[in-house]
Order: C-alpha cells, then sequence, then structure tokens
C-alpha cells in the first residue's frame, strides 16, 4: 500500500531505553506502508538482518550500488544471500546520470570539492535510495549514535521528512561497538572483512580508509572533509 497524504504518520515515542525489537515493533506498526531495512552490509546491517530473520522476516531489505563499492561488500552481500536466502533489492545509479558525470568530470571529481562531492553522492546514492523508498512507509537503518557528531542527537523512530515523510526506524541507536561485536561474535555472522582491516564504517572504496588508533569511527569517509559535512545525503 502506497503512503497517502489522506494517511497521517504518528511517530512513535519511546522511552530512552527501548530496545532493538521493541524499537522495530513500534515502527513497523505505526508506518502506513511496507518497510524495507537499508543495507550497506556494514556489521550493523548484518545484526539487523539476522534480527529481523527472527522477529520480522517479511521486512525486505534493499542495498545501493554504487558502482563503487569494494569487492569485500560484495562477499557479504552473497554470504547473506546464501544463510538467510535472502533476496536483496538492489537499486543501480541512472545510467545516463553517471555516463554524463564521468565523461563531464572524471573518475574522482569528488576530491576536488564539496559541491562536486555531493553530486557524486547524489547521483550514485541519492537518487537511487529515493527509487528504493517510492511507495514505502518507513525504512529501517543501522545508524547509531555513537558513529558520529552528525548522529549523537539521532532518535528511535524519527519522521523522514527529506525523503517524503515517511518513518525511520533506527533500532540500533543505543548500541556500543562493544554490544554490536558481542552480538555478531555470539551468532557467527558474516562480517565485512574491512572491519578487521581498520574500517570501521563501510562506504564506496575511493571515499573510505581505515582509520588510524584514536580517530573517530568515521573519520575514515571523506577523510579530506570537515567533520560536520560527513553525511553522503542518504541521512539528512
Ligand atoms: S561516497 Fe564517494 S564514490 Fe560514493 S557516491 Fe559519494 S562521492 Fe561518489
Amino acid at each position: 500500500m502506497s503512503k497517502t497524504s489522506q494517511q497521517i504518520v504518528t511517530v512513535p515515542q519511546l522511552a530512552s531505553d527501548a530496545g532493538s525489537e521493541q524499537i522495530l515493533a513500534a515502527g513497523l506498526a505505526a508506518a502506513t506502508g511496507p518497510v524495507s531495512l537499508a543495507c550497506s552490509f556494514s556489521v550493523e546491517d548484518v545484526v539487523l538482518i539476522d534480527i529481523l530473520h527472527k522477529v520480522a522476516p517479511e521486512v525486505r531489505v534493499f542495498a545501493l550500488d554504487t558502482g563503487r563499492l569494494n569487492e569485500e561488500t560484495y562477499e557479504v552481500a552473497e554470504a547473506l544471500r546464501e544463510r538467510y536466502a535472502l533476496a536483496i533489492d538492489w537499486y543501480f545509479p541512472e545510467r545516463q546520470a553517471v555516463e554524463q558525470l564521468e565523461r563531464e568530470k572524471g573518475l574522482f571529481s569528488f576530491r576536488a570539492n564539496l559541491d562536486n562531492r555531493h553530486e557524486c553522492c547524489r547521483v550514485r546514492k541519492v537518487e537511487p535510495l529515493g527509487r528504493a523508498l517510492a511507495g514505502k512507509g518507513g525504512w529501517i537503518t543501522g545508524l547509531r549514535r555513537a558513529q558520529s557528531v552528525t548522529r549523537t542527537g539521532l532518535a528511535a523512530i524519527e519522521l523522514d521528512q527529506a525523503n517524503g515523510g515517511l518513518l525511520k526506524i533506527n533500532p540500533l541507536l543505543n548500541w556500543s561497538d562493544e554490544q554490536i561485536w558481542d552480538y555478531a561474535k555470539e551468532h557467527c555472522l558474516p562480517v565485512n572483512r574491512l572491519h578487521r582491516q581498520g574500517y570501521p564504517s563501510i562506504g564506496c572504496a575511493p571515499c573510505t580508509r581505515p582509520i588510524r588508533e584514536g580517530e573517530h569511527p568515521r573519520a575514515g569517509r571523506w577523510w579530506w572533509e570537515n567533520p560536520e559535512n560527513k553525511e553522503c545525503g542518504l541521512h539528512r
């Protein structure tokens, strides 16, 4: 069922210590249309796929293939497909937009300035995300407050005005690094090999590097930019 202007979305108010399954249940009950999980194949997303497999297997999983992902990320996608018989809904950028971008500005235009970087993220991520979310009542993310200065104000369930007023459900918002890794270990989950190579955050290959000791977990994303710019437009 697609959301119409007549349907009023009520954002559930949850206790600050609400657990991930409670957040998921409240979000799924409140959504006025189908809900999907956005998967970047980070350990957080793998944890969420495992939880959803147990408590809400009807939730579909979608992923954005920007054309610049690491091989290791595709390996996790295949491991998940086999383990859970998971049909991942892949979304690609519009072919003509990528062709135009690369013909006019080359393959690394995003390094030149913030406008160029936003342009590349818009073409490869934001536009496909819009198609992935069309007709949805909500989406689930693996965002956590501890990940970034841009994410400290995250709520368990938000109204995502930037994407047309659907619900954005963040079941892991209060999870620590330790909780995430303990869960992955306990359930023998397939984990992106990049994490073990110093990548706490998984993104496009040319825009993500391993972090050094003592650096913030998202320091390796667009490392040439200021911390307050370190979002790609997917989470506004
Ligand atoms: S993360 Fe980098 S390569 Fe990926 S879409 Fe954004 S600018 Fe382009």
